[in-house]
């Protein structure tokens, strides 16, 4: 009874067999021109099921001379057009929904059902939302204090070609979340995917030319982060790069662009807190903290990954939570009723167990978890930790696997808590849970992330806002800033 057709996993293990996923620049699927490519691993197995074309310089710059080709063209399409085309790529990617979760499962490993949720009804919400702005895309008119008589105006423009940079973690949904505003505000763009998550990128190149849009309008080259993704971003003729991964590669993604000082948007790693107060609704509260960091085997950027609960209910939302991870169903995506799956790599796995380790070197206790689960896959126990304070490697570093590191606070010190809650160099988003709305609301203010959730779990969606202070990023996606994101602004005066 499994929630999709076993016949349509058989055929995409078949296609994904038979032949490997070409990059697509200018309208065409093409071979890299190094003819190389790279083998995809299964997750949940461990085993190689794919492979894709290993992109590189060549192949960035002849995308980038595409995207410059079709940029005048596609800037020029009137915005109802270009809405019309973002609509009928959400249409086609709900038709081919199954086969775009079944691929995100098998590439990344997350659960079925989390992958047709956040992969395709994510993506094709994204794309409505961004059409939505096509055709509200606005300048203002302002008075100036000049003599004469002026007419003074603003006008917003497409910045130009864009590179997109995604990380593994949500591949497709990622890639749909920059195109779509880029494509909505006028701009062409270049695609690079993560080299652990190529092929869903794969079938999304497929329904962009399906869908109509001009040949170079979306390209899409895959291939590795020191490659494909260097040539892009440190390329002359892109003007802005919008990219989602890690701080570090962030960083030198700034030091890349410098060479044309082309505009970069950032969204990056984060540490968020997740605040218990002893009068909140544990039976809500509970379930939302443990998923908030078991839900994608905690491959989230904003995990709540540092747990503050007040000491009166420290025990009872530790057991709570040590409860569900234990309970949790752990296994392959495809089996039906999976509620977490594997770590993306090996590499993950090695890192989150690394980190583990080191947490009980620093003197924390393992509460529940702690190991990995034996047998193929890169599969690790969700995780409590216990006993951790900042200063830890386990407070302070991102760990993006399922570890949660538990601290109490005492009687209600709003200040301390938002300092604990503000002690880490990230600032993605946080959590709050109290039914004092003042307590909340006060403390909403004091920390310093781009997003705060007060009493719900919640998601991400295309209206709200989605970015960091400090060093989780530079700028923020969705919302009206982030289409504004893929703008330049021009001032205009008339003199009368
Ligand atoms: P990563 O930074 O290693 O890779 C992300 C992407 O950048 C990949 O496509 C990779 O190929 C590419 N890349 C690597 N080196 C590059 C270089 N020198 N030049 C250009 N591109 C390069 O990150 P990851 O390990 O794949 O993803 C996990 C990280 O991403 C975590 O730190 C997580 O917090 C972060 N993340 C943040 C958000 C967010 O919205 N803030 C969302 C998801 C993931």
């Amino acid at each position: 009874n499994a929630p999709f057709a076993p016949a349509s996993l058989d055929a995409l293990r078949a296609d994904l067999a038979a032949k490997s996923r070409q990059l697509f620049i200018g309208g065409e699927f093409v071979d890299a021109a190094s003819g190389e490519t790279f083998e995809v691993v299964d997750p949940a197995t461990g085993k190689v099921f794919a492979s894709a074309a290993s992109g590189g310089r060549e192949d960035i710059d002849r995308a980038v001379k595409a995207a410059r080709g079709a940029f005048d063209g596609w800037a020029a399409t009137p915005p109802s057009q270009r809405a019309r085309l973002l609509l009928r790529l959400a249409d086609l990617i709900e038709r081919e929904g199954e086969r775009i979760a079944l691929t995100e499962t098998l590439d990344n490993g997350m659960p079925f059902m989390m992958a047709k949720f956040a992969a395709v009804m994510g993506a094709a919400d994204a794309l409505r939302y961004n059409a939505g702005w096509a055709t509200k895309i606005t300048g203002e008119t302002m008075q100036v204090s000049w003599p004469g008589e002026w007419q003074a105006m603003s006008l917003r423009e497409p910045v130009g070609v864009v590179g997109a940079v995604v990380p593994w973690n949500f591949p497709f949904v990622m890639a749909v979340a920059k195109i779509a505003p880029a494509l909505a505000a006028g701009c062409t763009v270049i695609l690079k995917p993560a080299e652990q998550t190529p092929l869903s990128a794969a079938l999304l190149a497929e329904l962009v030319a399906e869908a109509g849009f001009p040949a170079g309008s979306v390209n899409i080259v895959t291939g590795f982060g020191e490659t494909a993704g260097a040539a892009l971003v440190d390329h002359p003729h892109v003007d802005k790069v919008s990219f989602t991964g890690s701080t570090s590669v962030g960083k030198a993604i700034v030091r890349a662009s410098t060479g044309n000082l082309k505009r970069v948007t950032l969204e990056l790693g984060g540490k968020s807190p997740t605040m218990i107060f002893a009068d909140a609704d544990l039976a809500k509260a509970i379930p939302a903290a443990a998923m908030g960091i078991f839900g994608n085997a905690g491959q989230v950027c904003a995990a709540g990954s540092r747990l503050f609960v007040h000491e009166r209910v420290y025990d009872e939302v530790i057991e709570g939570i040590s409860e569900r991870a234990r309970t949790l169903r752990v296994g392959a995506g495809l089996v039906p009723g999976t509620e977490m799956g594997p770590l993306v790599s090996q590499e993950q796995l090695d890192r989150v167990l690394g980190y583990v380790a080191s947490g009980m070197d620093e003197g924390a206790a393992v509460g529940v978890g702690g190991s990995r689960i034996e047998g193929e896959g890169y599969f690790v126990q969700p995780t409590v930790l216990t006993g951790t304070a900042s200063g830890m490697k386990v407070v302070e570093e991102e760990i993006f696997g399922p570890v949660l590191c538990a601290m109490r606070f005492g009687d209600d010190d709003l200040e301390g808590i938002a300092a604990s809650a503000n002690a880490s160099e990230y600032g993605l988003s946080s959590a709050i849970w109290t039914r004092d709305l003042s307590t909340a609301l006060k403390l909403a203010k004091r920390v310093r992330a781009g997003t705060v959730r007060i009493n719900g779990g919640g998601g991400v969606d295309p209206a709200m806002p989605l970015g960091g202070y400090k060093q989780s990023g530079w700028g923020r996606e969705n919302g009206r800033a982030g289409v504004e994101a893929y703008t330049e602004l021009k001032a205009v005066t008339i003199g009368l």
